[in-house]
């Protein structure tokens, strides 16, 4: 039996779809199949020259770029693991997961050089930086065009590589602690790609504008089913939301992959501009569950199909799928954006199943809470140096996945909650996503997250922290009667803070951690 091996996905593209449109860069310009085939061929040439080998790791610090694309195909040639890095965090953050994954070499884009220079002297191991648009190279610093264009285009003969050799070690987002390594191996990843390419329907008629982090696991799936089914593929390197609009229409895009922020941020914008896109366009959303009110208003005065997807890093990434059949003839009018917005079925190759502190499974009544566990080709090998913890995650091939969620008599799933947001009341349990969600309904609130404050008599509290819309104004007292108007007393906030922003993660994640030190 052959191997699964990623750069599979790319050879088949080069073979079938060869002077088809590949890539459209940050730059606009276009490449096809076989083009870029030679710059990655390029690639793994050069990697060879700075002496990487089978094994080795080299991280890869930039936006969705190009670079960043043939990065992943020019590595698995060379069998090189790689070590993708989040772009928004601080130097220190770099300097630590680059000395933890042992890297040889770094990957980084110009304009993100300026973390890295500082910690230069105290990495350990890089040997080699090479830098996305530098102009010059000088000792081991080294150009990447010019570097790339010295390195000779022929086939590159690759590494002998097994389907259980690990292609990447992705750091987690780091939204409740410092970052882990999470190892994935080709074979989970393939095995993903697969999977995903079904359920989202993928063909080569798609064009995907790469919204997404490539960086971040909920990104990091795309360069492999959409290339290997030969979908034209436009780089977006900044989430700025005019100009995914004026982007995805230049480009005729039909899909999408976002954050629910920047979701969020492209429905406002959307109608800012009063714009009217005609073309049909799959917006799927990744890592959080978004506002009910966004997916209405995506699919009812827009007119995009909305799929909401669910996963981790530790699951290679995706799990749970918001896609809903014929069967779902009981969800009728807002129970319908409501169940789009909140609930997936496991996807193919993935086994799911939610279970109380014993370990057995919660009744299917969409209403008790339990751990979400997850079993299938996707979960990782284990944390890069952690057994401990790798050993507390994945417990009998089930991974723990830390959130809490319900499961119905269809065996559709709903994320409650991240164990860690849960706020525990007078012995009640309030969902942060739940109260967070009524927020999100209230015209002027643009943001909002529901964290706990410590309280002497109910041990904890819900503490709302708000954004509001530009040129919206209101007062504390009037959110808090707002809530109560919505919501269960016990699960009404107690306390309002606005901010003018919240502390996100790259992927555009809410980081509550640094919101409960505030309370
Ligand atoms: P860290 O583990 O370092 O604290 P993180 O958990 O945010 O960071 P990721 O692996 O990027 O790192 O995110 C996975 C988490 O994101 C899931 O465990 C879940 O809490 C949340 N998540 C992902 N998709 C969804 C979704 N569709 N609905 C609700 N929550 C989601
Ligand atoms: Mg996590």
């Amino acid at each position: 039996m052959t191997e699964m091996i990623l750069t599979d996905f790319l050879d088949r593209a080069v073979r079938v779809y060869g002077e088809k449109k590949a890539i459209i860069d940050q730059n606009d310009q276009a490449y096809t199949y076989t083009e870029i085939n030679d710059r990655v061929n390029q690639l793994s040439h050069g990697l060879s020259a700075l002496g990487i080998q089978k094994g080795d790791r080299v991280a890869y610090l930039a936006p969705n770029t190009l670079e960043m694309f043939e990065g992943f195909y020019g590595m698995f040639q060379v069998g090189a693991i790689m070590v993708s890095l989040n772009t928004r965090l601080k130097s220190d953050d770099y300097l630590y997961i680059l000395n933890h994954s042992e890297s040889k070499a770094l990957f980084v884009d110009h304009e993100l050089y300026d973390l890295i220079a500082p910690i230069l002297p105290k990495l350990e191991t890089v040997q080699s930086v090479v830098v996305h648009g530098a102009e010059r190279s000088s000792g081991s610093y080294f150009a990447y065009d010019s570097w790339l264009q010295s390195q000779e285009s022929a086939p590159y003969s690759r590494a002998d590589l097994s389907e259980n050799d690990l292609c990447s070690i992705l750091y987690t987002s780091g939204t409740t602690g410092k970052p882990k390594g999470v190892m994935l191996t080709h074979r989970s990843n393939y095995l993903h790609a697969l999977s995903t390419m079904h359920h989202l329907q993928v063909t080569d008629q798609d064009t995907l504008l790469h919204v997404l982090p490539m960086f971040h696991v909920n990104g990091w799936g795309s360069p492999f089913y959409y290339t290997a089914n030969g979908a034209t593929q436009v780089m977006q390197k900044k989430t700025d939301p005019s100009e995914i609009l004026e982007r995805m229409e230049r480009y005729d895009v039909s899909v999408m992959h976002m954050a629910p922020t920047v979701l969020g941020s492209l429905i406002d914008q959307y109608k800012a501009e009063k714009r009217n896109i005609t073309q049909d366009v799959r917006v799927v959303i990744a890592g959080a569950a978004p506002p009910q009110a966004f997916v209405k208003t995506l699919e009812e005065e827009i007119g995009f199909t909305f799929i909401q997807v669910y996963g981790m890093t530790e699951s290679s990434p995706l799990s749970l799928i918001s896609y809903l059949s014929s069967e779902d003839d009981d969800l009728v009018g807002d129970r319908y954006y409501e169940a789009k917005a909140k609930q997936g079925f496991e996807m193919i190759g993935s086994k799911v199943r939610v279970i109380n502190d014993e370990g057995k499974s919660v009744p299917t009544d969409g209403k008790t809470v339990g751990e979400l566990v997850v079993k299938g080709h996707g979960v990782m090998k284990g944390y890069w140096k952690n057994d401990e913890e790798t050993a507390r995650t994945i417990r009998d091939g089930w991974l723990y996945t830390g959130d809490m969620a319900t499961v119905d008599d269809r065996h559709r799933v709903q994320v409650v909650d991240r164990k860690k947001d849960i706020i525990i009341s007078g012995g009640e349990n309030i969902s942060s996503i739940e109260v967070e969600s009524v927020f999100y309904d209230h015209s002027s609130v643009k943001e909002a997250a529901i964290v706990a404050k410590p309280d002497e008599k109910w041990g904890e509290t819900p503490h709302a922290i708000l954004v509001l819309r530009e040129g919206h104004q209101a007062t504390e007292q009037e959110m808090i009667d707002y809530a109560r108007s919505k919501l269960a007393h016990f699960k009404c906030p107690r306390y309002v803070t606005f901010m003018d922003e919240l502390p996100k993660t790259a992927s555009g994640k809410i980081q509550k951690v640094y919101l409960r030190d505030l309370v």
